[in-house]
C-alpha cells in the first residue's frame, strides 16, 4: 500500500493541515489514491482571510519596482524547474507531461505580462482640465481577492488569476480544485522563493463549504472563478448579491467549422489535436466538428483514420499522447453519454469504450460520433472528455446559426482558405474567442481571455489588460492650487 501524502493549506507562508475533513487525491493513470487533501472549514478560512487582510497594508505599500523583481525571479524559478512542476501536474491530473509543459508555458505568459506591471499600473493625467485644474487617475488594489480554480489546468488557471491580483497590490486566497491540489502549493512556494512576503498569497484547500465561507468573508472584495457553468452562475450570484465584484468563467461547447475550400488534412489534424489533447478536458477543446457541404464524408474519414494512430496511456511513458480523464465518475459519465448516442439517432463511428486501453486508471479511448444534432445529450451537454461529435451542415449560414444558438460561447474556429468567409465568420459569430485556421484560440497573455453567454458571468475577461481593471479600483483626483486672493464663496455647481 502507498503511503498517502497529506496536502496542506499554506497560510501566512506556513503549511497547515488542521482539518477535521480530508478529501482523497488519486493518480488518474493508475486509479490509486496517492494523497489526501485538507478541506478547510470556516475557522481555517477565517484565519486565512485575516492573514491576507493583515498582509494587505504592507503589500499595497510595497514599491512597484520591488514587486516587478519578484515576477522576474518567479519566471526564472518556474522556467528552470518546469519539468518538476509538469510531473506534479501529471501525477494528479493525468495529462501527459508534454501537455503539462504546454500548460506551464501558457501560465508563464501571465507571469511575464505581470513583470510589466509598472506599465499596467500606470494611471492617467490631464493637465489644465479647467483653468488651473489638473485631474489624474490612479489604480489601487481592491483588497483581499479570492481565486477559485478548476481541476483541468491546475497550474495555468491559478497563474491566470493570482499573478495580476498580486501585481496590482492585492492579497489572495487561492482555492484550487480538491482533485489535483498540489500544483497550487508548488506555485505558492515558488512565489515565496521569489521573494513574495508571507500572507500575500495563501492557499486554502476545500470544497463547496470552503468556497462559500471564502466568498462570504467580509474582507474578501473580489472573486475570480473558473469552473463549470452551474457553479460559475451560483458563485456569481452569491458574490454579487453581497456587492462584491465577480468574474465567473463557465463551461463550453466549442465548434470548429470546416469550409469546403479548407485543407482537409490540416483540418483533420487540428480536430484531432484540439479534440483529444488533454483527453478533451480543456475549456477550449474542440468538441463539435461542423463540416459544411459535401466534404463531410471525406473529413470524417480522415479524422477516423487518425484516431487509430493515437497513443493513449499513462504519462510515465513519454510516447503517450493522451492520458486518462480525471476521476472514475468522469469516466462513467462520459461512457454513459457514448452509450446513449446511437439510441438518440447519432452514429458512433469510433467507440472509446472498446479501445485497447490500460486496465488500471480512468482511461476512455478517443471517440467519434457522427450525425449529431441539437437535442441529443452528446450535443447539448459539455462532455469534457475525449469525444468529438460531428454536426453536418449544408451551408455557412447554417453553421453560423448552429453556433449562435448554443448556450455556450467560449471558443470557436473556422477552417477556410477564403478571407471573405473568415471575415464574415469573425463579424457574425457570437462567441468570445475566435480562431481562423487556429483550433484553440486561447489569447496570448497580452490579451484577455473570456467567453460570452453561459461561458462567462460578469463583464470582465480574465488575465491580460482586463485583469488590471478587475483587480484595481480607479481613483480620480481633481486638484487646484489657487492663490489665497482667488478664494471666493460660490454656491453654484462648479463649471469651467
Ligand atoms: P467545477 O465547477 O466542478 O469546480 C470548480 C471549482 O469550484 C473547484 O475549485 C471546486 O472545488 C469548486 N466547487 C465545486 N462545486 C462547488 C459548489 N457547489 N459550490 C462552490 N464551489 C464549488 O469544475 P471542474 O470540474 O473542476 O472543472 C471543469 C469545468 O471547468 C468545465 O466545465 C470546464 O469547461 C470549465 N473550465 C472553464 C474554463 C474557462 O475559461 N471558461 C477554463 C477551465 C475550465
Amino acid at each position: 500500500m502507498t503511503m498517502l501524502t497529506r496536502i496542506p493549506h499554506i497560510i501566512g507562508g506556513k503549511e497547515a493541515s488542521d482539518s477535521n475533513r480530508f478529501g482523497p487525491v488519486f493518480n488518474p493513470a493508475t486509479g490509486e489514491q496517492t494523497g489526501e487533501v485538507a478541506l478547510a472549514d470556516a475557522s481555517t478560512v477565517e484565519r486565512a482571510v485575516s492573514t491576507a487582510e493583515a498582509a494587505l497594508p504592507g503589500w499595497r505599500a510595497t514599491g512597484l519596482a520591488k514587486r516587478t523583481a519578484i515576477f522576474f525571479k518567479l519566471r526564472e524559478i518556474i522556467t528552470s524547474r518546469q519539468e518538476e512542476l509538469a510531473e506534479v501536474i501529471s501525477l494528479e491530473h493525468g495529462k501527459v507531461p508534454s501537455d503539462a509543459a504546454g500548460e506551464i508555458a501558457r501560465g508563464l505568459e501571465n507571469v511575464e505580462f505581470c513583470a510589466g506591471l509598472l506599465h499596467h499600473m500606470k494611471g492617467e493625467f490631464l493637465e489644465q482640465a479647467a483653468s488651473g485644474i489638473n485631474v489624474h487617475q490612479t489604480r489601487q488594489p481592491v483588497g483581499v481577492v479570492a481565486c477559485i480554480t478548476p481541476f483541468n489546468f491546475p497550474a495555468m488557471v491559478p497563474l491566470w488569476m493570482v499573478t495580476a491580483a498580486i501585481a496590482a497590490g492585492n492579497t489572495v486566497i487561492l482555492k484550487p480544485s480538491e482533485r489535483d491540489p498540489s500544483s497550487a502549493n508548488w506555485i505558492v512556494k515558488a512565489f515565496h522563493e521569489a521573494g513574495l512576503p508571507d500572507g500575500v498569497l495563501n492557499v486554502v484547500h476545500g470544497d463547496k463549504d470552503t468556497v462559500e465561507a471564502i466568498i462570504d468573508a467580509p474582507a474578501v472584495k473580489a472573486v475570480s472563478f473558473v469552473g463549470s457553468t452551474p457553479i460559475a452562475q451560483s458563485i456569481y450570484q452569491r458574490a454579487t448579491s453581497q456587492g462584491k465584484r465577480c468574474q465567473a468563467l463557465g463551461g463550453a461547447k466549442n465548434h470548429m467549422v470546416v469550409m469546403p475550400d479548407a485543407d482537409l488534412d490540416a483540418a483533420a489534424d487540428a480536430a484531432i489535436s484540439a479534440g483529444f489533447g488533454s483527453a478533451g478536458e480543456r475549456c477550449m477543446a474542440i468538441s463539435v466538428v461542423v463540416p459544411v457541404g459535401d466534404i463531410a464524408d471525406e473529413l470524417v474519414q480522415k479524422i477516423q483514420d487518425r484516431i487509430g494512430e493515437l497513443k493513449v496511456g499513462p504519462g510515465t511513458n513519454p510516447e503517450n499522447e493522451m492520458g486518462p480523464v480525471i476521476t472514475a465518475q468522469a469516466k462513467e459519465r462520459i461512457e454513459g453519454l457514448i452509450a446513449g448516442a446511437n439510441d438518440s439517432g447519432a452514429t458512433v463511428l469510433v467507440d472509446g469504450r472498446e479501445a485497447d486501453l490500460p486496465a488500471e486508471g480512468y482511461f476512455v479511448g478517443p471517440t467519434l460520433i457522427d450525425h449529431v444534432k441539437p437535442g441529443m445529450p452528446v450535443y447539448d451537454e459539455e462532455i469534457f472528455g475525449p469525444v468529438l461529435v460531428v454536426s453536418r451542415t449544408d451551408s455557412f449560414d447554417e453553421a453560423v446559426s448552429l453556433i449562435n444558438s448554443n448556450r455556450y460561447a467560449n471558443g470557436t474556429a473556422v477552417f477556410t482558405r477564403d478571407g471573405r468567409t473568415a471575415r464574415e465568420f469573425e463579424f457574425n459569430i457570437e462567441v468570445g474567442m475566435v480562431g481562423i485556421n487556429v483550433p484553440i484560440p486561447v489569447p496570448i497573455g497580452a490579451f484577455s481571455f473570456g467567453g460570452w453567454k453561459d461561458s462567462l458571468f460578469g463583464d470582465t475577461h480574465i488575465y491580460g489588460p482586463e485583469a488590471f481593471n478587475f483587480y484595481t479600483r480607479r481613483k480620480v483626483v481633481t486638484q487646484r492650487w489657487p492663490l489665497a486672493s482667488e478664494s471666493q464663496i460660490n454656491l453654484g455647481f462648479p463649471t469651467n
